[in-house]
């Protein structure tokens, strides 16, 4: 029979890597709280429409990336390839912005993206993201890559590089649109494949493209920052003073475009100097969506969102953390005396200690082996005389000592260590 294994490019999370995602998770949580957001669950299958018409159907996410299966009622379902549009459409199910006008929310979770799998890059991968609605900026456009930075500060990941450009908005946007197609139209045949069939359609794509020839060509086209108006100017010359005034440090990046096609003015990365991630350095990715929420049938809303992948993070994390460890381990001198032992280490825990217990029947050598293995500092030794006296043997396994303890007095001997 095949062996079974995991879909190819989603991962297993074993326990002994569980402790370094959970600092990754609690100092998100801990840095986005400061900030005032609060977290949302939203489901990770949405209807594939929502997709569709939140990313744009000429992304390579929704043209080849997306996981879509038909439901037993014939209906298009998708597992979601990125937070944004699910919040979206959570917000406006439930008329979030009838009752607040500002909203800040974020998310952890796993999205899913049919891509080529190599290091930092994944079919099933989690990202931390943070959305907020309701306020124009540009001060909280600022202090959203600022959380970023700090966040990854936090983490001691600061060999970073931050990148803003602004995408303009509604004639600016149109106006750019056209500069730029007025100078790839002549090229057209040069370009690759992917970016001539999307040219007409979304020409501020083949900027983005990864292929040679494409990027030659959008070495040498306009700029979009030329292009902004009066207002689109005004907005990323705020962010910039917001920036200084922060001391974050930032580069204007021209043609950052990004594969989404939903921004508006603020678009901006963080990406990691070091090696270790080839060409998946971007670890986050975000900007403004203000026209997002009107297009998906709610009262336009000024919109601003970003996400950060965790595994890229995990990869680019300088220090390994520690996985944590007992407090006891509970021995017991004879098997007859496992449920006494099993009642000792179910006290403990109550008491809020971190217990655990070879219970199998082994002899206490072995049982004292795995005590010394689990990095516990103590072991409980139940014994039959102990059990008479009231108390226990208390084994110092970090000093080698061994003392007798008075069951009552156990929990804060343990507690005070
Ligand atoms: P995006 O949603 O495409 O803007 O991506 C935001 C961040 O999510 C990226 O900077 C990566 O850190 C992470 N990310 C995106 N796609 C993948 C993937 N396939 N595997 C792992 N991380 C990813």
């Amino acid at each position: 029979m095949a062996k079974l294994r995991s879909v190819k490019g989603m991962n297993d999370l074993l326990p002994s890597e569980i402790p370094r995602w959970h600092r990754l998770e609690q100092v998100f949580r801990d840095t986005v709280h400061r900030y005032g957001f609060g977290e949302v669950r939203t489901p990770v299958v949405e209807p594939t429409e929502l997709f569709v018409r939140g990313i744009g159907d000429t992304t390579d996410i929704v043209e080849k990336e997306m996981y879509t299966f038909e439901d037993k009622s014939e209906k298009s379902l998708t597992l979601r390839p990125e937070g944004t549009a699910s919040c979206v459409r959570a917000y406006l199910e439930h008329a979030v912005g009838n009752v607040e006008p500002v909203s800040k929310w974020y998310y952890i979770g796993p999205m899913y993206r049919r891509e080529r799998p190599a290091k930092g890059r994944y079919r099933q991968f989690y990202q931390a993201g943070c959305e907020i609605y309701g306020d124009p900026g540009p001060y909280v456009d600022a202090e959203l890559i600022d959380l970023v930075v700090t966040y990854l500060g936090r983490l001691g990941i600061t060999d970073v590089e931050v990148l803003i450009n602004s995408l303009g908005s509604g004639d600016a946007r149109a106006r750019y649109r056209q500069a730029l197609l007025d100078y790839l139209r002549p090229r057209a045949a040069e370009l690759s494949e992917d970016s001539q069939r999307r040219l007409e359609r979304n020409p501020l794509r083949v900027l983005d493209s990864k292929a040679a020839q494409d990027q030659a060509i959008a070495a040498e086209a306009p700029s979009l920052l030329d292009h902004l108006d009066d207002e689109d100017r005004a907005h990323f010359d705020g962010l910039i003073a917001t920036l200084d005034a922060f001391g974050t440090p930032y580069r204007v990046e021209p043609k950052l475009v990004r594969g989404l096609d939903y921004y508006t003015r603020t678009l901006f990365e963080v990406k990691a100097r070091s090696a270790d991630l080839g060409a998946q350095s971007t670890l986050c990715g975000g900007g403004r969506y203000d026209g997002m929420i009107g297009d998906l049938g709610g009262p336009p809303t000024p919109a601003i969102g970003f996400a950060i992948g965790l595994e890229r993070l995990l990869i680019s994390l300088p220090d390994e953390t520690p996985a944590p460890t007992l407090d006891a381990f509970v021995v017991v001198q004879r098997p007859e005396l496992a449920v006494e032992g099993a009642k000792l280490a179910r006290e403990l825990r109550e008491a809020g200690l971190r217990v655990d217990a070879d219970l199998r029947g082994n002899s206490m050598k072995s049982q004292l082996r795995r005590a010394d293995k689990s990095g516990a500092r103590y072991a409980v030794v139940v014994g039959e005389r102990e059990l008479a006296e009231g108390s226990v043997q208390l084994k110092d396994l970090h000093a080698g000592t061994s003392t007798s303890v008075a069951r009552a007095a156990l929990n804060e001997t343990l507690a005070g260590e």
